[in-house]
């Protein structure tokens, strides 16, 4: 069907006749590949349902049902669906210069955005390398470590650590530092001279101490706390051979919102400055406010060498990334003419992008969002604690921000995984959730990141349904 007028395919929700969408279901399983989808996801029952508008904190599908947007599209949309202060700071930006050679010349708003980013981020990470979305910026900022260290005398310091159970993307470098083998298995050889340590995540203790019992009746903290990732870390050093390592990655809490213990960060950054290692700071979802702070890592105190940011940098309206550096290895690479980074990508630091990004900071600053994320989820954290009555929920993770994650078993005491059994119960729980008018992915746990704009009453109703579906699961999926 041609769609030439603007907007021709927009209608209102509900307003889209059934032959219109059995007709889009069919044509989006014969040419829409949906990321980590198989085509027929899209028509299955209750499957991924076409979604057609936004509007602060909801979403609504074709059929005219309204969602909380509990995962904030995906980790993305902090300030909220439906902002025409964004859409007019594109457009107008589009109308003045939607595009100049972004090798040869800056424009205005990428100038602006980066002075931006850096007055919000900590320490000297003041320069901005900007690009097109997280996997882009882990890649760069790879490239980046392995030239400043090249730069500052150290050639043969090339390996990558990062950590298992770690996500940082899903092109080939960013998969390879991935921790978590069902992104990897069929695409090997990965990128060499990558190594893998433990990150903090005291409910599977890797090394079988006590870690968190909630089934003592509610969490409790591991009392053996634990400093082994940061010892494992330094095991690998000696055995690696410290002249050979270029930077460590992480994200500022695990990827099940495990919190790190507080010693932590500060502990694996004074390994770093020891050893000449980069610490690259994967901010792509904790940055902008997520967790309560503009940069995930000033929770923790610390100040990262190389941090990349995607996601919301733009308020998740445009696609867009960056590498944000400390200005002490920025310099390195102005000192002279070969030292220039050889790196470029057509649309980094595109103009409308930046402009998305412009207002979306502007929406943050202006509405206290990074305030609210820490109030609204403190609140959020403590009501899903009442969640420890479901015998499915082995663990709740989070408590900074807006970023939580309840963990789901199939057994308390042993802590299996229903992934075990397949897929079948993380698809029956989504959509339990959807039915409640709750959008979020569902499987071995129900991961939450739902826009900063939202308010103690709307945390409550998000419990609400979890709760509401759990009880309906547990009778279908009865725990052991
Ligand atoms: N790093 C982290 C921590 C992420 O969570 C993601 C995506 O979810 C990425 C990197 C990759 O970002 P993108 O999907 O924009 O390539």
């Amino acid at each position: 069907m041609a769609t030439t007028r603007p907007g021709s395919w927009i209608k209102e929700p509900g307003d889209y006749s059934t032959a219109e969408v059995e007709e889009l279901l069919a044509a989006g399983m014969d040419h829409a590949w949906l990321q980590f989808h198989q085509g027929r996801d899209l028509a299955a029952e209750g499957g991924d349902r076409i979604m057609v508008k936004g509007e602060g904190h909801y979403i609504y599908d074709i059929y005219g049902k309204r969602y909380i947007d509990g995962l904030g599209g995906l980790f993305l949309m902090n300030i909220g669906h439906g902002r025409r202060e964004v859409a007019d700071a594109v457009a107008a930006q589009l109308q003045a210069l939607a595009y100049a050679n972004t090798g040869s010349y800056a424009t205005v708003p990428a100038i602006r955005l980066a002075e931006r980013v850096a007055e919000k981020a900590p320490g000297s990470l003041e320069k901005v390398f900007f690009c097109n979305g997280g996997s882009e910026a882990v890649d760069i900022a790879l490239k980046m470590a392995k030239q400043i260290q090249y730069l500052r005398g150290h050639p043969k310091k090339t390996k990558i650590v990062a950590r298992r159970g770690s996500y940082h993307g899903s092109t080939y470098a960013p998969m390879s530092l991935t921790g978590r083998a069902q992104y990897k298995g069929m695409f090997e050889p990965l990128m060499p001279q990558v190594a893998h340590v433990e990150h903090p995540y005291c409910y599977r203790c890797p090394w079988g101490l006590n870690g968190i019992t909630p089934e003592a009746g509610g969490p409790q903290p591991c009392t053996q706390c634990c400093m082994q990732p940061v010892k494992d870390f330094e095991r690998l050093i000696e055995f690696e051979g410290p002249e050979t390592i270029a930077a460590f990655i992480g994200t500022p809490i695990g990827s099940g919102s495990q919190i790190p213990p507080d010693g932590y960060w500060p502990a694996i950054r004074e390994l770093c400055d020891k050893h000449d290692i980069l610490l690259i700071a994967d901010e792509v979802i904790c940055g902008f406010g997520r967790l309560g702070t503009w940069f995930g890592m000033q929770r923790f105190g610390i100040v990262p060498d190389l941090m990349t940011i995607a996601k919301a940098l733009t308020g998740g309206y445009l696609p867009g990334g960056a590498v944000v550096a400390r200005k002490e290895w920025a310099d390195l690479f102005d000192a002279s003419e070969e030292h220039r980074f050889q790196h470029g990508v057509t649309y980094g630091g595109h103009p409308a992008v930046m402009a998305a990004g412009l207002a979306s900071l502007d929406i943050i600053e202006r509405e206290g969002l990074v305030e609210n994320a820490d109030r609204v989820g403190r609140h959020l954290f403590e009501r899903a604690q009442a969640l420890y009555e479901h015998p499915s929920v082995g663990f709740v993770g989070g408590g900074l921000g807006l970023l939580m994650s309840i963990e789901l078993v199939k057994d308390r005491r042993t802590r299996e995984k229903w992934s075990a059994s397949g897929k079948e119960y993380g698809k029956r729980l989504t959509n339990r959730l959807r039915q409640r008018g709750l959008a979020v992915r569902a499987g071995d746990g129900i991961a939450l990141a739902p826009p900063l704009t939202i308010d103690a009453a709307t945390a409550d109703e998000i419990v609400a349904i979890i709760d509401d579906a759990l009880g309906e699961q547990e009778r279908e999926f009865p725990t052991a």
